[in-house]
């Protein structure tokens, strides 16, 4: 054995091959942790030290290849600042040059996913050998981050500028096919021929059979720019980049191209200086902090979901009560993951406009190559509709999706209930009611729980799981398991008006609301609500839930928390409803809809607004304040980063990695800004509650929770 360490051990094969292999102890991946680092750094010391290897064999001794970088590691690391993450960066290039350098071909046989760091350590082989079953890529740039162990140097020499700028700013891990077409790789295997492809590609390297001194050297020169004159191809790219995403809201986005740019008439050690300059720069932005919180909040409420749904029932067959947009929705996508589900309606109509839906659904999904023929009819045949309880006896789970009426819903629930087999599970899918109420109704109350899903179910990811007082473990946990099977991410909260979602939703309407009172634009209110990420500001979001629903809830939640959500005027949104303004829905809201040339409906502004609005505004006329940005983003945002700080106090949601993620996957919370807490963090906990004591006079909503106050007098975060 030439070196047997914690990551990696070398051994001599025959014909004065070493195999160079990454077996991380005592884990399930490998992935560059410090340890590897070390270890990485101490293997290629040995290799050194045995002028008899000829060639290397590097492998993998785990199913994985290596997933990447440590992520859990980044914030100890990132916490000391830009020069020393610079320094930390500049020292992991030296050990990867150094694996580079060694004097004889190495040829790495990439048997899984070699993503991130462990796709750069292919990158700084000789020549790679793929397996068919593999994927590689570098998704840096999700974590708000860049490629730093030399990826960008090392992918831009391999397979070209404008492919590496492909690979980079996309994200996308590729397949072995697509690697290969690229010539990112230079071989792909058989996933179980992959040792000897690659053995023998070491060999014919050893013979000088594959010059892989000229492939090496190509890594460490200059790279050529297309088209020669680097200033306006590097424009251009910018430009197209930046129509998909802001390089304000993701810097990352803008600094691989400025590695790129600036390094490309440089050889291999000067550029990955750049490389690693740039790193720090992007390493310690706020929005990087945001993006790794995001990564690790993910897996926090993955392993909750997991443990969450440990005592969960078999569900063989489910069934939905209503085939309108969410029941035939919720139908929908229970089916396409291979849940069988009676849907149930009171009208043959209903049930065709639901069955109709999924149909166009599956249609889409055909005609984009993702389904088959056949999955498409088999989806389909697992959605039974039904006008009657028939079969009910044989379902393990009822997802009640019928109107928003808590009189409709109390006699639903019993006839579901009556038609059901005791040990059945009941959920229902209501935005506002609560579960506890519903339940009164019910001779069963331990079976029922809330199972909230957003619109349009198929795209939205969240789904609130809501404990009732008599909800019990084994009808939360089925409810979880159920939500995971569709490919959903379950989140458990606790019974309260609005759940978590809506609950902290509304506060901010009601924000926006006071802002149209006072005088403010609701353009210009939607135009710095949008700036400052969200996907739609308060105006366009409210027609876009329709004005009807939102004053409906916006009373709900008034009932349950008048302190802070009960007003004494008439508000924007109820004004312009009682005018039959519904928003998208009739075409008039905030905005009006009008169809452009290609018949699509476009949000216009429209006069007709300002005259109904003019009676319940304060100032001269509606609009007529000129707030600035900073004002209306505080008042928006605290009211409702106010209320997601209640909510962790009262324990309606178990962690903050939960809270943050319902808010991005359930509202469309900015990515890059990792969450409500995560802002408030980012503000400073003192700073934060210096920002609501200026904004009290405004109402409670304003006001700094007492637990803010604490956190802040303690020195405490959400997050370290
Ligand atoms: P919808 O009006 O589109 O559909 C309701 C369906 O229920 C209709 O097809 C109606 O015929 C049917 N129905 C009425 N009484 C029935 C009964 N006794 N038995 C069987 N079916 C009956 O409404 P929707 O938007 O799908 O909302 C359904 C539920 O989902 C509501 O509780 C709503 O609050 C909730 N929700 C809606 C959204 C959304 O954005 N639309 C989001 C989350 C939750």
């Amino acid at each position: 054995m030439i070196h047997s360490g914690p990551a990696i051990t070398v051994q001599m094969l025959d014909d004065g091959i070493a195999e160079f292999k990454f077996d991380l102890q005592n884990e399930s991946v490998n992935k560059f942790n410090r340890v590897t680092l070390d270890d990485l750094d101490a293997a290629v010391q040995a290799v050194k030290a045995h002028p008899e290897i000829r060639g290397l064999l590097v492998t993998s001794g785990k199913n994985f290849f290596i997933v990447g970088a440590d992520i859990t590691e980044f914030g100890g690391v990132f916490s000391h600042g830009r020069d020393y993450i610079q320094d930390w960066t500049m020292d992991i290039h030296r050990i990867f040059n150094a694996f580079e350098d060694l004097d004889i071909p190495k040829v790495v046989a990439i048997n899984g996913f070699a993503l991130g760091g462990g796709f750069e350590m292919c990158l700084a082989n000789d020549y790679r050998v793929m397996s068919d079953k593999a994927q590689v890529g570098l998704p840096e740039l999700t974590l708000g981050l860049i490629p730093g162990f030399g990826g960008i140097i090392r992918l831009a020499r391999v397979i070209g500028v404008a492919k590496a700028i492909e690979w980079i700013s996309s994200t996308r891990p590729r397949k072995a096919a697509d690697a290969l077409a690229d010539g990112a790789v230079d071989e792909v295997a058989e996933h179980d021929k992959l040792r000897d492809t690659a053995l023998a590609a070491l060999k014919r390297a050893i013979a000088g059979e594959i010059d892989w001194q000229a492939k090496r050297a190509l890594k460490l020169q200059a790279v050529e720019v297309p088209g020669g004159a680097a200033d306006s191809y590097f424009e251009g790219v910018r430009a197209e980049l930046a129509k998909t995403t802001n390089p304000e809201q993701y810097p990352a986005s803008k600094a691989f191209l400025d590695v790129i740019e600036k390094s490309a008439d440089m050889a291999r050690d000067q550029a990955v200086a750049v490389e690693a300059e740039h790193f720090a720069g992007v390493a310690v932005t706020p929005q990087a902090d945001a993006l790794i919180g995001l990564f690790l909040a993910d897996q926090v409420i993955k392993r909750a979901a997991k443990k969450n749904a440990a005592a969960a029932r078999e569900v063989k067959k489910a069934a939905v009560l209503g085939a309108g947009i969410m029941g035939g929705g919720i139908a929908y996508q229970a089916a396409t993951k291979g849940t069988a589900v009676i849907m149930k309606d009171i009208g043959q109509a209903q049930l065709d406009l639901g069955m109709n839906e999924a149909e166009k659904q599956l249609a889409r999904q055909l005609q984009r190559g993702r389904i088959s023929e056949d999955k498409k009819n088999a989806t389909l045949k697992l959605i039974e509709p039904s006008l009657s309880y028939d079969g009910f006896n044989a379902v393990d789970i009822v997802i009640e999706a019928v109107t928003e009426n808590i009189k409709v819903k109390e006699i639903v629930l019993k006839e579901a209930e009556n038609a059901l087999r005791e040990d059945a599970i009941l959920a229902s899918n209501t935005s506002t009611i609560s579960i506890t109420e519903l339940a009164k109704g019910l001779q069963r109350p331990a079976n029922f729980v809330g199972m909230h899903f957003f619109n349009p179910v198929p795209v939205m990811p969240l789904v609130e799981v809501i404990r009732g007082e008599q909800s019990s473990d084994e009808a939360i946990a089925t409810a979880v398991a159920l939500a995971l099977s569709m490919g959903k991410s379950p989140i458990v909260v606790q019974d309260c008006p609005g759940f978590l979602v809506n609950r902290v939703l509304f506060p901010y309407f009601g924000a926006f609301d006071r802002l149209i009172k006072d005088g403010a634009c609701l353009i210009k209110i939607d135009q710095v609500m949008e700036d400052f990420g969200w996907p739609m500001g308060p105006a366009y979001l409210s027609d876009v839930i329709g004005l009807d629903t939102c004053v409906h809830a916006s009373k709900v939640l008034a009932d349950g928390f008048p302190d802070r959500m009960k007003t004494d005027y008439t508000g924007a949104t109820e004004a312009l409803f009682k005018t039959d303004r519904l928003g998208q829905k009739n075409g008039k809201g905030f905005y009006k809809y009008v169809a452009d040339d290609s018949g699509r409906k476009r949000k216009t502004a429209d006069d007709e607004v300002k005259d109904i609005l003019a009676p319940h505004v304060d100032a001269a006329a509606p609009g007529s304040v000129d707030f600035t940005a900073e004002e209306i983003r505080d008042r928006l945002m605290l009211a409702m980063c106010n209320e997601v700080a209640r909510c962790i106090d009262e324990k309606i949601v178990a962690s903050p990695e939960e809270a943050d993620m319902a808010l991005i996957m359930g509202l469309g919370f900015p990515r890059f800004r990792g969450g409500a807490l995560r802002y408030i963090d980012q503000i400073g906990l003192k700073e934060y509650v210096a920002l609501c004591d200026r904004y009290a006079h405004l109402g409670k909503a304003y006001e700094a929770p007492q637990i803010l106050r604490e956190m802040a007098a303690k020195g405490e975060r959400f997050f370290n």
